[in-house]
């Protein structure tokens, strides 16, 4: 980011509202990956800001760095992915993704590839789909784009592809003779599922039909290893989505 004005495409991950007539306004950016900027004047009626700096927008920014945070001095909406605001019980998937971001994401390092695993993971979870496992594939892909790909082919110990099931500690599968403390029995159909989603691009994961048990293991899996290498603290999605 150089210079005192730049540009960039961005997500809104959340909005905060700052002082009488501001917003903070966390974004995840195209090119500089995520930081926090001033929406001045964003909450007055007659703001030309706050059409594009709403939760689940995406939009083109222009920026004017200040002090403390950039300031956001114009906008363009490309993108409002309305569906969770307007349908409540798919706005705690929308907000499960973007609270997931937010937490994860450092800062301002480039991160396109997350960039476009949110974009498309919003767009999906509007659409007819399975959206349990859209999240557990957001996860998966995620924790891979952040370097915690978890090990889903042989085990940890021995190398062996006979693999039973998943330790959080290790990140990785593991076979019956090398299994830790922490182990976790998989079906073998699970740790395939595992695989798949990890591989496939997020819009073919609809095609995938995994049954029932495969998909509570696997979030049974994904939730201890996040909880022992990637901790998301509390989460509001996280709540709303249990309920
Ligand atoms: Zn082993």
């Amino acid at each position: 980011m150089a210079g005192r004005i730049f540009k960039d495409e961005g997500l809104v991950l959340r909005t905060r509202i700052l002082g009488e007539a501001d917003r903070l306004v966390t974004l995840l950016t195209c090119g500089g990956g995520k930081f926090e900027a001033v929406a001045r004047g964003a909450r007055k009626m007659k703001s030309k800001l706050a059409a594009g700096i709403d939760l689940f927008t995406r939009g083109e920014y222009t920026f004017h760095r200040g002090k403390t945070w950039p300031i956001v001095t114009g906008q363009f909406p490309l993108e409002r992915f309305l569906w969770f605001r307007e349908d409540p019980e798919l706005y705690p998937y929308g907000l499960y993704l973007a609270e997931l971001t937010d937490r994860l994401v450092a800062g301002e390092e480039p991160s396109p590839e997350l960039y476009r695993l949110l974009l498309e993971g919003w767009r999906l979870l509007g659409k007819n789909c399975d959206r349990v496992l859209v999240l557990r594939a957001f996860e998966l892909k995620f924790a891979h784009y952040l370097g915690y790909s978890p090990g889903l082919h042989y085990c940890a110990g021995c190398g062996s592809s006979d693999t039973g099931g998943f330790s959080p500690r290790e990140g990785s599968l593991l076979c019956l003779e090398c299994r830790p403390a922490d182990y976790i029995n998989l079906d073998s159909g699970t740790i395939a599922l595992a695989r798949r989603l990890l591989e496939t691009p997020l819009q073919q994961v609809a095609m995938i039909r995994p049954s029932g048990r495969q998909k509570e293991e696997l979030a049974r899996m994904n939730n201890s290893f996040f909880a022992y290498h990637l901790d998301l603290g509390e989460l509001k999605s996280k709540r709303l989505l249990k309920e």
